[in-house]
């Protein structure tokens, strides 16, 4: 069993089958790739497995537990942390301080409305944040203006506040789009790294087929909602199916 047991799940927008019958078994601590031509139900399916949308059908189940009927909040707690596909920073602030709101708001039930203990809360954080940041390769940039970043830096930005949350599961919508090559390149690099060093699951959903086959151990092909074939990287590059649906070959 994996850690992430999506079955049947189904979902429906008016007359529009989003997603039917899609089944998807997630290995601990592989990286399972997603990928499909425009519309095919890629972020409806992740908008299913984080709390922003409820299939009408199926279940979905993050190591054994149910996710269905939980909060977002609630699905982060149980260990599930989420990159969409535009980053989600606040530009106004500075790196650190954008570092900061996730181990902030993760310790949140500690939080007392006391000068002292707010301080002592402050500088923990504060260290917590610079520790991440230098972890991250982004310690020189920490006084900078978040907005002010490199597409690539902003992608590692808003990765390390993701990771300060402690995921077992990584999920990212097109962490890549719109980025020049050397940014791509830098976004690989990281994820490799948090794969081999890190005890995380990641699930990228993914267009850039040079990021897809340099990390995915597995591969699903969803084609109009539907999951079409699930294999090794290997064995979807040559698979006729997929050519025909996602190469337009
Ligand atoms: P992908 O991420 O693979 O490009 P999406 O999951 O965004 O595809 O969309 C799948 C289909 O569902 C598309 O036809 C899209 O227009 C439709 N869709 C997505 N979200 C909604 C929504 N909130 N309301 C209505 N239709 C939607
Ligand atoms: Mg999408």
């Amino acid at each position: 069993m994996g850690i992430l047991e999506v079955k049947d799940v189904g979902k429906r927008f008016g007359g529009l089958q989003a997603l039917g019958d899609v089944n998807l078994s997630v290995q601990e601590n592989s990286c399972h790739a997603i990928i499909g031509p425009n519309g095919a139900g890629k972020s409806t399916l992740l908008n299913c497995l984080i709390g922003k949308l409820i299939p009408d059908t199926g279940s979905v189940l993050f190591d054994g537990q149910s996710v269905l009927g939980r909060t977002p909040y609630e699905i982060c707690q149980m260990g599930i942390s989420r990159v969409f596909q535009t980053p989600e920073i606040f530009g106004d602030l500075s790196v650190l301080e954008n570092m900061m709101i996730p181990i902030f708001a993760k310790r949140d039930g500690a939080f007392e409305l006391n000068a002292f203990s707010s301080v002592f809360a402050q500088r923990d954080v504060l260290e917590q944040a610079e520790h991440m940041l230098a972890e991250m390769n982004l310690a020189d940039k920490r006084h900078m203006h978040a907005a002010a970043m490199s597409r690539g830096d902003k992608r590692r930005l808003e990765i390390a506040m993701c990771l300060s949350q402690n995921p077992r599961l990584l999920l990212l919508d097109e962490p890549t789009a719109g980025m020049a090559r050397a940014d791509t390149n830098n976004t690989i690099d990281l994820l490799k790294q948090i794969k081999d060093e890190r005890d995380i699951t990641i699930a990228i959903i993914e267009h850039d087929m040079h990021v897809v086959f340099s990390l995915a151990d597995r591969i699903t092909v969803l084609a109009q909602g539907r999951p079409l074939v699930e294999d090794t990287p290997d064995k979807i590059k040559g698979h006729p199916k997929v050519r025909e649906a996602y190469l337009g070959e």
